[in-house]
């Protein structure tokens, strides 16, 4: 079987004179801690990216939506029901604004587009700059000032037109900039409209003319993709009556030409792989699980990463500081870690631990105790992460905290607000936590997961937890985080653990059972056998699952890798050789 994406003819090859720059387009992004425009992972993701593509000199550049109301910010109250608000911020203090206007058709609607800048500098001063797209222009239809407000908000008509915006407004806004650019890399679906920009272009702004094959290539050689959702019902959907109405009928005629349609639905994905030379998971148990799914399409796996010196707390930059020259640049050095001694390791996480504590204080009232094993569960709020796993045998919680000499847990995660039964799910932990609490077993829920408090948990407690229901999850970043701060973690083998889990050395799993009691019984059991007679008995053991979990799983798994393993496997122009330097003018939209 020939598969769509590689290239079939390598025979007339002519390699572009120079090297283009890579747009990078995401919905979400996580650019400062300031800037609420990312809800998870997925936002996280793309910021660490692009802050190492800012060290590593990348010429790349981004593109999102400016969510002038950002996500939302969370309240929970005292029983941990959680209603949510906006998040406005001030654009005008972080942003400049862009001169170009571009304008793309929405219900019939002209829709102008402005963007807004934000330049990402690099550890050597290259900046790589970011543009988010704005639909708040006098003159917009008020209907249409309000798309580009609130990340994953309204209803699915709504996020259609944000994806409009996204794709087809961002090659839009590029070709204005004039950038020259050689990759478009699609950062999950939401971005794949950009697809249809590119082959409007490519047909010369001719939309009823059916393309052809070579034309297909044109696209296909030009983009690169990530999928992040390892089950089908989390790729974007969009009815057809939907894509009509909204894109226009010839915009619709040309996506589905493209192959964007499955079951008479605009499928995101679909229309991104078919338009995609290099198309990749983000962990390589998600990209076989991916190829699985798409089987007309080669899908290969670049494990993901975190930005090493955003994640590492400052204590534990320190440490690296003192002991390598070239870590914010060469991040394998941390590698070396295994070589400094245990104490420096600790004491930073000592550090850690003690600021931890005083910010839980500040938020929450409760004292913890610094000579106490903690353990942290962070993320967004979503069933299948099973926060609530940990809670199974609430009784057998409570009995080996008690039998260790005490356990102090703490959460954090912001349920969808139309995600009821996460929301649910908050609520029942906030219960049983009620229920269980004791003077050996604290718990606490902290309100408004961000990146600051992430940063500050995953440096500070002592095992990251993580409980996602196998193959959901695609990745997972925070354990990554955990590890650079030399944390290990206690994890489901999904997602980036498959690679990272040395048992008894970088952290533990959490053995795969048929039901989920079994798998709470392995959790419980693998605390009680192995992970709190470490902390409590052996210290000075327990001081090298640190180190080595620094130094095994901080040195891999990070961006600057990731983003080489882009560069050399995706971006580079050995993987576009059936381009011509014309060819890539063309497919700007004109
Ligand atoms: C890192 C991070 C995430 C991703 O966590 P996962 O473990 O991958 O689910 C989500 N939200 C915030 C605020 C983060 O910092």
């Amino acid at each position: 079987m020939s598969l769509k994406n590689l290239p079939e003819d390598i025979s007339s090859i002519t390699l572009p004179e120079a090297e283009g720059i890579v747009a990078y387009f995401s919905m979400e992004i996580a650019l400062a801690s300031g800037i609420p425009t990312y809800s998870g992972g997925l936002g996280v993701l793309a910021g660490d990216t692009l802050r190492s593509a800012a060290d590593l000199g990348l010429p790349l550049s981004a593109f999102t939506l400016l969510h002038r109301k950002g996500y939302f910010r969370q309240h929970l109250d005292a029983s941990g029901v959680q209603t949510e608000e906006d998040q406005p911020w001030e654009v005008e203090k972080f942003l400049d604004l862009e001169d170009p206007l571009v304008e793309i058709t929405l219900e019939g609607r002209a829709v102008q587009i402005r963007a807004w800048r934000y330049d990402l500098e690099g550890v050597s001063g290259h900046v790589v700059p970011v543009y988010l797209l704005d639909t708040d222009v006098e003159g917009n239809d008020p209907r249409d000032r309000t798309i580009t407000d609130h990340l994953y908000g309204g209803d699915s008509d709504y996020r259609l037109r944000q994806e409009a915006v996204l794709g087809l407004g961002g090659v839009r806004i590029l070709q204005a900039l004039e950038s020259s650019v050689h990759v478009y890399h699609i950062n999950e679906g939401h971005a794949a409209l950009l697809t249809v920009g590119l082959m409007a272009g490519q047909l010369g702004g001719d939309l009823d003319r059916v393309p052809e094959e070579r034309d297909r290539q044109a696209v296909r050689r030009r983009c690169v993709f990530t999928t992040h959702t390892p089950v089908p019902a989390g790729h974007d959907r969009f009815s057809s009556e939907q894509m009509e109405r909204i894109l226009g009928r010839r915009t619709a005629i040309l996506a589905e030409r493209m192959g964007g349609c499955r079951s008479g639905m605009l499928n995101m994905t679909e229309l991104a792989l078919g338009s995609s030379r290099f198309v990749n998971g983000v962990a390589m148990q998600h990209g076989k699980i991916s190829q699985e799914m798409f089987r007309d399409y080669h899908v290969d796996s670049i494990t993901n990463g975190v930005h090493a010196a955003t994640w590492m707390a400052p204590p534990m930059q320190a440490v690296a500081d003192r002991n390598f020259s070239r870590w914010r640049i060469d991040n394998m050095q941390l590698r070396s870690l295994i070589g400094v001694p245990c104490e420096e390791i600790t004491r930073a996480h000592n550090d850690s631990k003690e600021r931890l504590i005083q910010e839980v204080a500040a938020r929450s009232g409760v004292g913890l105790r610094k000579e106490v094993f903690t353990i942290g569960f962070a993320r967004r709020a979503a069933t299948y992460k099973r926060a609530d796993l940990l809670f199974s045998d609430p009784a057998r919680l409570a009995r080996c905290a008690a039998d260790a000499g005490g356990l102090q847990i703490l959460y954090a995660g912001k349920a969808h607000p139309r995600d009821l039964p996460a929301k649910d799910m908050i609520h029942r932990i906030y219960e049983i936590a009620a229920e269980i609490r004791s003077d050996s077993l604290k718990i606490v829920y902290l309100e408004n997961y961000d990146w600051e408090l992430g940063a500050t948990l995953t440096s500070g407690v002592d095992l990251w937890l993580n409980t996602p229901e196998r193959p959901h999850e695609a990745s997972g970043t925070s354990g990554m985080k955990a590890a650079l701060n030399g944390v290990p973690s206690l994890s489901v083998l999904d997602g980036w653990w498959v690679e990272g889990c040395i048992e008894g050395f970088t952290g533990w799993e959490i053995p795969d059972k048929d039901t989920r009691e079994e798998e709470a019984a392995g959790l419980y059991e693998q605390l009680e056998s192995k992970i709190l007679p470490l902390y409590y008995g052996r210290p000075q053991e327990w001081q090298k699952v640190m180190r080595w979990a620094a130094a095994l799983n901080g040195s891999f798994f990070n961006t600057h890798r990731m983003l080489q393993q882009y560069i050399s496997d995706a971006y580079s122009p050995e993987k576009s050789i059936n381009v011509s330097a014309a060819a890539l003018e063309s497919v700007l939209v004109r």
